[in-house]
């Protein structure tokens, strides 16, 4: 009986979404899920390598390739190039790679810009902010803690009550600012997602609240929520700006 139950205990434990496993592509390391479906989803697909009969000069500087002039392949968006125009090595967590990998200016570019994310503002969901939430169109709303989940796949909001949002799930997302007028607190400046330009750091506007769109499993209609900063009011603006940086780099994955 008991040997049973252990038996059933592993089998269960092996299936515990959070596994990671390494796997060796022609790009490098990987340490990605154990299990496909629990892909955070920051993370991007290796791209499909330009064939070598395809590529007879460097798709930068148009240098011939010989046996002299080597080809090498851009890990992140596949295409060729000379040693000189694709010699860096930078990290590249969304492709989950351990070690950093050869990329092209423009890709490694992309990615330095990225690994503030992952070194900033991943930091700050994960931790979590304090907000007011609304559900809906309800007269209700209740203070909750609201988060990233380790996978990265939801947000938690923890109060009285719990429920999760599925990042994959939200259509819209819009960024609540401060009205700009003293004594106009109620009035609120809406941003939308592609407007990236509005919420720079240290600029004036101050996040102050986040909007979204989203259908829950199984649902047929969108939900609403609305989460507008509790009482440190600072740490939220932080929150929102980091989730703010978080939407762009989901939608323009989807984009492409
Ligand atoms: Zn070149
Ligand atoms: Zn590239």
């Amino acid at each position: 009986m008991w040997q049973k139950e252990k038996q059933l205990l592993a089998g269960k434990m092996s299936a515990l979404p959070d596994g990671k496993k390494l796997v060796r592509s022609p790009s490098g390391l990987r340490m990605v899920p154990e299990n496909g479906a629990f892909h955070s989803p920051f993370s991007l697909n290796e791209p499909q390598w330009v064939p070598d009969k395809e590529c007879a000069r460097c798709m930068q500087c148009d240098t011939k390739f010989d046996f002299i002039r080597r080809k090498h392949h851009c890990r992140r968006c596949g295409r060729c190039f000379c040693d000189k125009c694709c010699s860096k090595k930078v990290a590249l967590p969304r492709m989950c790679f351990v070690d950093p990998v050869r990329q092209c200016a423009q890709c490694s570019l992309a990615s330095q810009k990225e690994m503030e994310f992952y070194d900033k503002q991943l930091k700050v969901l994960l931790g979590g902010g304090s907000f007011v939430a609304t559900l809906g169109t309800s007269e209700k709303s209740e203070t909750m803690m609201c988060r990233l989940s380790n996978n990265h796949r939801y947000l938690f909001m923890d109060g009285e009550s719990h429920f999760e949002v599925e990042l994959s799930r939200i259509s819209s997302m819009q960024i609540l600012t401060d009205g700009s007028s003293p004594g106009e607190s109620d009035i609120h400046t809406y941003t939308s997602l592609p407007d990236t330009q509005y919420l720079s750091e240290g600029g004036t506007s101050r996040a102050s609240g986040m909007l979204l769109h989203y259908k829950p499993m199984g649902a047929q209609d969108a939900q609403q929520l609305k989460v507008e900063a509790a009482d440190d009011r600072k740490a939220a603006a932080l929150w929102l700006a980091a989730m703010h940086k978080a939407a762009k780099l989901l939608y323009e994955a989807r984009d492409h």
